[in-house]
């Protein structure tokens, strides 16, 4: 009689080999990765809890206007990222104007020019999107590990790709920690009515003192071109993490007042200018690199994004393209 299947080991002939691949999240990290398998012929399917692609890449239709709330900007220093920024969106322009400190200094970039894109930054996880196999409106909350293959969602896999954030892939993998924590982040948005309102004109971003215990940074949309419409002025604004922690599950109309005050008096706008507020949660904004661990996920499985990478679009690119060497190197040894 033939062995129950869990007992047969990965090079027995009579198990079906399986190199299809899954990829949780379709932020930016695991769209890169999802790309790069199927530039190396690999069956990949991602698989999407939200209702659009792209993540904390994201961009919103707000007052008529297109508010990046996420990714506020990205850099391109490495030549593989810019030249795959060349190839799909050439729709990307550069932010002039400068960012000052809360003691009017310049903040200077040290990966490069910052950019962002002229549909929106989001724009740029829909170009990342092309061509894949991407099922939307799908979390995932677990995943079952047999010896040769895994089961996601029914269907099995030969490799599955956590995209997701720390403590998130910590919980789908089933790992004792998580390899980073997160800070999370409240983000508002502020319209003024007039155009280059206070002194917004001199610069894009400021930034708050170190001290300061509600905001941490306030940037001004028009500065992108043909995002803000009309005589208006759009701000975004990011509180602390102390400040979002305490706020986190606060309706927004409890903290975009005093979020609101603090951007009207760093940027000297008379706050009866005011005409729309928005506030957003991030439960997880940025990895706090202080508190990466290290975690061995179960055989199949493997982790990209910012879960073991700096928080950014570059970074977070280029890490999908590494896990996904990882899984063309495991899929070979896999299938001999
Ligand atoms: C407010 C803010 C401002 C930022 N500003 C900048 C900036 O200016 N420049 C910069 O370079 N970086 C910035 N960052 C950081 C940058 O956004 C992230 O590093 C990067 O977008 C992370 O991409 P990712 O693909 O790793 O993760 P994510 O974008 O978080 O993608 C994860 C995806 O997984 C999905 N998901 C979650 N749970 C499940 C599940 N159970 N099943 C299936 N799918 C699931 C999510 O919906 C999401 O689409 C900012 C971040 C924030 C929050």
């Amino acid at each position: 009689m033939l062995p129950l299947l869990p007992e047969l080991g990965i090079n027995s002939p009579f198990v079906k080999k399986t190199s299809s691949v899954a990829v949780i999240g379709a932020g930016l990290a695991g769209l890169s990765c999802a790309q790069a398998l199927r530039a190396a012929g690999v069956e990949v399917r991602i698989f999407e809890s939200a209702p659009f692609v792209g993540g904390r890449c994201a961009t919103r239709l707000w007052q008529g206007h297109l508010v990046d709330h996420g990714v506020q900007y990205f850099t391109a220093q490495s030549p593989e990222f810019k030249k795959e920024l060349l190839t799909r969106l050439r729709q990307f322009r550069p932010i002039i104007s400068p960012i000052l400190d809360s003691e009017n200094k310049l903040v200077t970039s040290p990966n490069g020019p910052r950019f962002y894109v002229l549909q929106g930054n989001n724009y740029l996880a829909h170009v990342f999107s092309h061509g894949l196999d991407i099922r939307l409106n799908t979390p995932v909350e677990s995943i079952s590990f047999r010896p040769t293959e895994i089961e996601c969602l029914g269907e099995n896999y030969g490799a599955v790709v956590s995209a997701l954030p720390g403590p998130q892939t910590m919980r789908l993998f089933g790992l004792a920690q998580a390899p980073v924590e997160y800070d999370s982040c409240l983000v508002a948005l502020f319209e003024y009515s007039g155009s280059g309102i206070g002194k917004s004109s001199e610069c894009y971003a400021r930034l708050a003192a170190p001290n300061n215990a509600v905001f941490l940074s306030s940037h001004c949309e028009n500065h992108k071109a043909g995002r803000i419409i009309g005589n208006k002025t759009v701000f975004i604004v990011q509180a602390t993490p102390a400040f979002s922690q305490q706020h986190l599950d606060a309706p927004p109309e409890k903290y975009l007042p005093l979020l609101a005050m603090e951007n009207e008096e760093l940027w000297r706008i008379p706050s009866n200018h005011r005409t729309a507020t928005y506030g957003h949660r991030w439960d997880y904004a940025r990895s706090l690199p202080q508190s990466r661990s290290r975690t061995d996920p179960p055989r199949g499985a493997f982790l990209c994004g910012d879960s073991r990478t700096d928080s950014t679009v570059e970074e977070v690119w280029h890490d999908g393209r590494k896990a996904a060497d990882e899984v063309l190197a495991y899929l070979a040894e896999l299938n001999g």
